[in-house]
C-alpha cells in the first residue's frame, strides 16, 4: 500500500488515481511498482538478442574471420549471453526474450568457432 498524494489515505500501490479523492498518482509516487515491473530484464534480453544477431552478421558477411574479428564476435556473444542470463533470472513471467538472446548469442558463438576452424 501507498499513500495518496492529494488527501494522505492508503490506495492501492497499482491505482492510478485515488478513488477516495480522485487524485492522479505520478508515476513517482508509484516507483516502486514501476520499478518492478520495468526491472524484468527486458532491456538485458534485448541487448541480448541484438548483439546475438549482429554476431550472426558479422559471421555471414565475412567468409573467413581473421584474429581480430574473431575475438570481436566471440567478446560480443558471451557479452550477449551475460545480458541474456542476467534477463532471464530478472524475468519472472515468460522467459521468451531472454532465451531468445541465449540461444542467438549462443548459436552465432558455435558459428563463429566452426568457421574459424
Ligand atoms: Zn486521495
Amino acid at each position: 500500500m501507498v499513500f495518496c498524494r492529494g488527501c494522505g489515505k492508503q490506495i492501492h500501490e497499482s491505482a492510478i488515481s485515488c478513488p477516495q479523492c480522485g487524485a492522479v498518482q505520478t508515476p513517482n509516487h508509484r516507483n516502486s511498482n514501476l520499478t518492478k515491473t520495468n526491472d524484468n530484464g527486458t532491456w538485458q534480453s534485448v541487448v541480448s538478442i541484438c548483439l546475438g544477431i549482429v554476431s550472426f552478421v558479422t559471421i555471414a558477411e565475412t567468409n573467413k574471420l581473421d584474429h581480430d574479428q574473431f575475438i570481436g564476435v566471440i567478446i560480443f556473444c558471451v557479452t550477449g549471453a551475460i545480458f541474456g542470463g542476467v534477463g532471464f533470472a530478472k524475468n519472472n513471467g515468460n522467459k521468451v526474450a531472454p532465451v531468445v538472446g541465449l540461444i542467438c548469442c549462443a548459436l552465432a558463438f558455435l558459428a563463429t568457432i566452426g568457421q574459424s576452424f
